[in-house]
């Protein structure tokens, strides 16, 4: 997942504004959506099975590629 420059972007699932502190944007194909919802679609995943792992697991929904914070 890339870095936001000061434009104002535009979540792909929901169409809200979306900020670097509440989104991802896709490395690959250059969509934002916001944190909630990637998990509300089901494109954010916790890796492994413990519940205390903070790493996530991302997938783009637009091109699938998968990323993690
Ligand atoms: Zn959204
Ligand atoms: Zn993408």
């Amino acid at each position: 997942m890339g870095l936001f420059s000061s434009d104002t972007y535009y979540c792909t699932v929901c169409g809200g504004e979306a900020q670097s502190s509440n989104a991802e944007q896709c490395s690959q194909c250059g969509s934002v959506i916001h944190h909630r919802c990637l998990k509300n679609t089901g494109n954010a995943k916790k890796e492994g099975r413990f519940l205390r792992s903070d790493k996530v697991k991302l997938r783009c929904p637009d091109c699938g590629n998968v990323g993690s914070i």
